[in-house]
């Protein structure tokens, strides 16, 4: 006898475990601290991998209105490269998606429940509302740690999350329509991409002695790197100053669970943080919900260190070769002749690309 497993978190990885297992008939009871699903901060760039996980369990991105994207464009001060993508990606925004697996989860017999957890002990989450127990845990709740189960923190200067959206505009359509744009800074990145609405996400991965640089200010720090990056500050152009920025600190990349507690399963950013510019976490993510379930169903909750050992394996390429990638993308002296060798040799792109995929 399992028992009913219990799911921390609703997001990608989260609800693709949730409809497997409901799907499977294992009843999931499914927790998320928000009743109204948010827009969480992510680039809001679904992969070609991502959409073919998504379309396996039936759901179509351009059936819920996604984006599609087809090619990549790189920039860092003058130079700027174009790659077609292997294959279509998608714009979407993250309430979009959330809404869109989380009803999928229920119809697929999870049961849905609100709670913030507190703190995790081995069979045991404390929630606001009641403890919920179980024998087996899938924690999923993505960037935001639970007591007792931190990520280790890997850098004295961490890269810090921010995150603006333009509504849509006829000349930034023209603009961005059918790509999706990474800027190369030092210090950092911003990914821009359309959204299912017109709208544009541009969300950055940037370290905090940035932010402290510009005094704390996130638009501030959003209009000096316009300034001084030409093809950002034309994007940037059509952000009225009084857009909202949405932050979130100290983004553990290149983190990967080695190990676990009997009965816990990690999945997602909980199981491994490719960095963000791969555009690749939410594949990582449904993957891990994917291979959470199939364990689970296979073992009960005795498979979970055997699931997160088969998991630590499938993060750890896609996780070296993005974080080679960011860490040569952000550096003040690589970042420009990486974008120059992107436009000489299309063909090393589109094998980094592939490369930093999860395996389906
Ligand atoms: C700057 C940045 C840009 C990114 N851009 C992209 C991109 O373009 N493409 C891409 O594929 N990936 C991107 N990522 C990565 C991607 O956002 C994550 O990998 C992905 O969201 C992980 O999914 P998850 O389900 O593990 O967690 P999350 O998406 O974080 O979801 C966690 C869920 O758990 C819930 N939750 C959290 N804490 C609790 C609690 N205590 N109790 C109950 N519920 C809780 C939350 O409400 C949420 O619904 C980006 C990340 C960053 C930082």
């Amino acid at each position: 006898m399992k028992g009913r497993p219990l799911i921390l978190g609703a997001g990608p990885a989260g609800a693709m475990a949730a409809i497997m297992l409901g799907r499977a008939g294992a009843e999931p009871i499914l927790i998320d601290r928000d009743a109204i699903v948010g827009d969480a901060l992510c680039g809001g760039f679904l992969s070609w991998r991502s959409a073919e996980r998504l379309r396996g369990i039936g759901l179509g991105l351009p059936d819920i209105g996604a984006h599609p994207v087809t090619r990549l464009a790189l920039y860092a001060g003058k130079a700027e490269a174009h790659a077609e993508l292997p294959e279509t990606g998608y714009g979407l925004s993250r309430r979009g998606f959330d809404t869109a697996m989380r009803a999928l989860a229920v119809s697929s017999g999870a049961e849905l429940q609100i709670d913030r957890i507190r703190q995790l002990s081995p069979g045991a989450a404390v929630g606001e509302r009641q403890e919920w127990r179980s024998g087996s845990i899938f924690l999923a709740a993505g960037k935001h740690d639970v007591r007792g189960h931190s990520r280790p923190r890997q850098s004295d200067d961490p890269a810090l999350g921010l995150r603006i959206r333009i509504p849509a505009q006829a000349g930034l359509t023209r603009l961005l329509g059918g790509k999706i744009e990474l800027h190369l800074f030092p210090g950092g990145y911003a990914g821009i991409v359309c959204q299912e609405d017109g709208s544009a996400n541009i969300c950055l991965a940037l370290r905090k002695s940035m932010l402290a640089a510009a005094g704390g200010d996130p638009r501030a720090l959003l209009d000096r790197l316009a300034g001084e990056h030409p093809h950002f500050g034309q994007r940037m152009a059509f952000a009225a100053s009084d857009l909202t920025i949405d932050s979130i600190g100290a983004v553990p990349y290149g983190f990967i669970a080695q190990g676990t507690q009997p009965g816990l399963f990690r999945l997602g950013d909980q199981a491994a943080v490719i960095p963000s510019l791969a555009g690749e976490g939410m594949s990582i993510a449904l993957t891990s919900g994917a291979m959470a379930a199939k364990f689970w169903l296979e073992g009960g909750g005795g498979a979970a260190e055997n699931y997160q050992r088969a998991m630590a394996r499938a993060a750890r390429r896609p996780v070296a070769v993005a974080k080679l990638i960011w860490e040569t993308a952000e550096s003040e002296r690589f970042g420009q002749p990486l974008v120059r060798m992107a436009g000489l040799a299309p063909w090393l792109t589109n094998l980094a690309m592939r490369a930093s995929r999860i395996a389906a």
